[in-house]
């Protein structure tokens, strides 16, 4: 038999997290302050430790992982490499397709990654409790879990339509141990102000990291967390594509575009930021980041100097965005339904580096039930992205008759979005592109980023 799946030994997760700010082609501005003046990191000091504001501002290229947390990762790392035989077999594609699958974490996606090394952190600097935010609940379940390794208390402000829709998720961290308050919520004065202009008001992501970051900076004992779009955040999660290299390796095989789905940035540039020293270094291979064409942050966003959250308490950031007042509409992709973009991810889409696509929210659910139904594994509604852009190039390769490699990140399983899968089989879900009168109001009074 065809041996599938590349597996490494424990010894094999990486020792170090890569920094790609270390092989950017320009230098990474720093965040900035109301006044339009760099932030200081003392500014940052009252919302996380000091060892995350270091990696936040890191310009080195390689940095250590800490024992206990590589310890921590190897309750499910390295994770998985299969060569989808089936699925090429189904697409009848020349193309050699590979997965990478993120969806064996206890949380069931890549964000433990980041979650478990944020949570030591936390802990070393001597903090008892964590807030944040969550939209579909896997952030806020893969800190809840990296909590209860580490002995925190976490704190969860969840968008609130999420919490009505996805009460297993809820139950989720509360089995980790977690407090879950739907947001807005009464307990931050962002969260009483949206209430008072809409009691109904069915809260987003931006919304959600306002009221955490309040709660953080309202109390020495509390940090905040953040599962994505931060470049510490990105940073955790190069062990992904560092892995793949090596399984690539074991394959010997090497890809020639990669695919993600995006959001905030955190898989894709965990799992492409690896392949980029390569690129550097003249080898050819596409790195694709691909978003939904109702959020279409780098595809159609501008690059800008915008706020990480809808109430304008974080500084601002260089990064690709829909406006920080942008209401996502109610896709079933709910961690791709941010108005933003990781600063790493759009600086290197600005330079050309990285390329993005956007796909329409019907294709993607078609490609997760065609994966599915060769592969078994029921991805993410957000995997789903990247596996719909996938079959795209694969189905190209068909027609070109080119034996193309592609890498998908497989960023998580679905076991708990089946109600978006259900609506879909019963025809219930649309297709929504943003309008761009829409994206025109959102960016106005937004300095753009040179
Ligand atoms: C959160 C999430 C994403 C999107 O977040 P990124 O920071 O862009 O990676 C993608 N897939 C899954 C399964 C997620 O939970």
């Amino acid at each position: 038999m065809q041996r599938t799946k590349y597996l490494l030994d424990e010894d094999a997760i990486p020792t170090h997290w890569y920094n790609v700010a270390a092989d950017m082609p320009t230098p990474m501005e720093a965040p900035r302050g109301p006044d339009g003046n760099p932030v200081s990191p003392d500014a940052l000091a009252a919302i996380f430790p000091e060892a995350i504001i270091e990696q936040e501002m890191a310009t080195e290229r390689w940095i250590p992982i800490p024992e206990p947390v590589r310890q921590g990762l190897a309750l499910w790392r390295p994770s998985p490499l299969y060569r989808a035989h089936r699925l090429e077999a189904a697409l009848g594609t020349p193309a050699k397709i590979y997965y990478k699958y993120e969806g064996v974490s206890p949380a069931g996606s890549h964000k433990p990654n980041s979650a478990l090394a944020q949570a030591y952190y936390n802990q070393q600097a001597g903090i008892q409790r964590l807030a944040t935010e969550t939209g579909a609940g896997q952030w806020g379940s893969s800190l809840a879990l990296a909590g209860e390794m580490f002995g925190l208390e976490v704190d969860v402000y969840m968008v609130a339509i999420s919490y009505e829709q996805k009460p297993f998720r809820r139950s989720m961290m509360e089995t980790w141990g977690a407090s879950v308050v739907p947001s807005p919520s009464n307990r931050t004065q962002a969260g009483r102000d949206a209430l008072a202009a809409d009691p109904d008001n069915p809260g987003s992501l931006g919304l959600a990291i306002s009221e955490a970051v309040e709660d953080a900076a309202s109390r020495a004992d509390t940090s905040y967390a953040l599962g994505s779009v931060l470049n510490h955040v990105v940073l955790h999660q190069t062990v992904i594509g560092q892995e793949a290299k090596q399984q690539f390796e074991l394959a010997g095989d090497y890809p020639d575009a990669i695919f993600a789905p995006c959001g905030g940035g955190s898989n894709f540039g965990g799992a492409a930021f690896p392949f980029v020293a390569d690129k550097a270094a003249g080898r050819d291979v596409r790195l694709v980041a691909v978003e939904p064409d109702s959020c279409p942050t780098l595809t159609r966003g501008q690059y800008a100097w915008d706020y990480g959250d809808s109430a304008g308490l974080t500084p601002m950031m260089a990064m690709y965005t829909l406006g920080h007042d942008f209401m996502p509409p109610g896709i079933h992709a709910g961690g791709l339904r941010y108005h933003g973009d990781s600063p790493l991810v759009s600086r290197l889409h600005r330079d050309g580096i990285i390329e993005a696509a956007a796909v329409p929210q019907l294709g993607t659910f078609e490609a997760g039930v065609t994966f599915a139904r060769s592969e078994g594994i029921i991805p993410a509604p957000e995997s789903c992205h990247a596996i719909r852009a996938a079959i795209d190039e694969a189905e190209a390769c068909t027609q070109s008759g080119e034996e193309k490699t592609l890498f998908i990140n497989l960023s998580g399983h679905g076991h708990f979005d089946m109600t978006s899968y259900d609506r879909y089989f019963r025809g219930e879900l649309e297709d929504y592109a943003y309008p761009e009168a829409e994206i025109h109001r959102a960016l106005e009074g937004l300095d753009r980023a040179e």
